[in-house]
């Protein structure tokens, strides 16, 4: 494809500079492998920037009575991410910026009687706490609520300062892709090699950790397993006006009759600092098939449900459709694990959720080492073009309606 002199050797090449691909690069250049990776468009600009960015513990799984194994794998999850927050895991996030050491989680009225057996059940009290008072968010001390309150051991995240904490590290070796159609992918006798105009390259290990573009690069190399599912999700954002701004911060989930939370409230700041409340839960997955009218009217009667007291008459909102990129599932349902197959140098890997990344790149690390790729002195890189940070949605301003 191209002369021996031109090529550039690394270990790995990862694709995809969402939070998989870049907490894989930061693990894997640590013990040593020399290791790039190629985004095609801006780092975090995929599923990650959409995320709510909560560091899930598994309680609403226990909660609606899905614990299973392969999900109490997501236990493991906060304690590993709070002791890098700490700048004192795997990886240094002391830069990450933490929206709240913790979520809530509180149900109506109704519910809360129908699950009180479970609410007081050891597991739960394990998991859990009842909080009252001013220890509950500002929207639950109003005199009409009557629910019951609960906070999760639950970290919630800023994810463009996540993405930028895991990559700035690792600048040397961020390689932006133009034109990724045009790319050309070859088996060589001593790996991979990828040419994309001036990029030439021979990895002896590949790793597609592109999310919803796994797909596409699989089909580059004539692979048509493994398969990925997409599950279209219609997030809504809103935010007050100058005058009546929304009652201040609010991670919660609401408790609904489905395995799914009725609804998933993160707060957030636009581009001149103003609180945003990003909705998802059972309204985005329900809202999937609705257009912006309909579906912002649809989060209004939620919330006026939900919190009647709250007036939100002159509030600004958007519509955010999104994609999850996952595994396909054998019977259709969702995963709550990660994924990563390893076949003829070629590793596909999903996390299934932000959360998941450590234990992603666990995983793909023990394949690599398994698979007998040893780590290479990692000499000085070329110098490409680098990719630049997405932004987050909301503060976007043309998404506002
Ligand atoms: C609305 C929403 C809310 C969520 N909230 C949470 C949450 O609160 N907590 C949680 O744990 N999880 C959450 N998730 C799940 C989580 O966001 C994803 O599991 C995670 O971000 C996936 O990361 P990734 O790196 O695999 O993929 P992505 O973030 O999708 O990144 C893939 C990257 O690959 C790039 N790319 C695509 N094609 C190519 C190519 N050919 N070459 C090079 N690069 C390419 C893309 O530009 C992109 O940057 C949420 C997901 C959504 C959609």
């Amino acid at each position: 494809m191209t002369t021996e002199a031109q090529l550039t050797p690394v270990d790995i090449a990862i694709f995809g500079g969402g939070v998989a691909g870049l907490w894989l690069l930061a693990r894997l250049r640590q013990e040593g492998y020399r290791a790039v990776l190629l985004e095609s468009q801006t780092l975090g600009a995929g599923q990650t920037r959409y995320a709510q960015g909560i560091i899930h513990g598994g309680t609403k799984y226990a909660l609606t009575g899905k614990l299973t194994g392969s999900s109490e794998a997501i236990a493991e999850m906060p304690p590993i991410w709070r002791a890098c927050l700490a700048g004192e895991g795997e990886l240094d996030l002391s830069a990450v910026e933490l929206l709240s050491p913790n979520q809530f989680m509180w149900s109506t009225e109704s519910l809360t009687s129908r699950m009180a057996g479970f609410f007081a059940s050891k597991l739960m009290r394990s998991r859990t706490r009842t909080v009252e008072g001013d220890e509950r968010p500002a929207i639950f001390r109003n005199p009409a609520f009557h629910g019951q309150v609960y906070r999760l051991e639950e970290p919630v995240l800023d994810t463009t300062s996540l993405v930028q904490a895991l990559a700035e590290p690792q600048r040397e070796a961020l390689i932006k892709l133009n034109n990724p159609d045009a790319m050309q992918l070859s088996r060589s006798e001593r790996g991979w090699q990828i040419a994309a105009g001036d990029i030439c390259l021979e990895a002896k290990h590949l790793v597609f950790a592109a999310g919803k573009g796994n797909a596409a690069l699989l089909e580059k190399c004539g692979r048509r397993t493994p398969t990925m599912q997409l599950r279209p999700l219609q997030m809504v954002m809103l935010r007050g006006s100058r005058d009546n701004p929304l009652p201040g911060e609010l991670y919660a989930h609401c408790l609904g009759p489905s395995a799914n939370p009725r609804i998933t409230i993160t707060t957030h700041y636009d581009s001149e600092g103003r609180t945003v409340w990003y909705l998802g839960g059972q309204i985005a997955e329900e809202g999937v098939g609705r257009d912006h009218t309909a579906q912002v009217a649809a989060a209004k009667k939620e919330l006026g449900a939900l919190f009647p007291w709250l007036d939100l008459s002159d509030a600004e909102w958007g519509t955010l459709p999104i994609e999850r990129a996952e595994p396909k599932m054998g019977d259709g349902s969702r995963p709550d694990n990660v994924f990563a197959d390893e076949a003829d140098g070629i590793i596909t890997a999903w996390p299934t959720k932000l959360a998941l990344a450590p234990r992603l790149a666990t995983v793909v690390i023990d394949k690599i080492q398994q698979g007998g790729v040893p780590p290479t002195t990692a000499g000085e890189l070329p110098h490409w073009p680098h990719p630049g940070y997405a932004p987050l949605p909301w503060q976007e301003e043309q998404r506002w309606s």
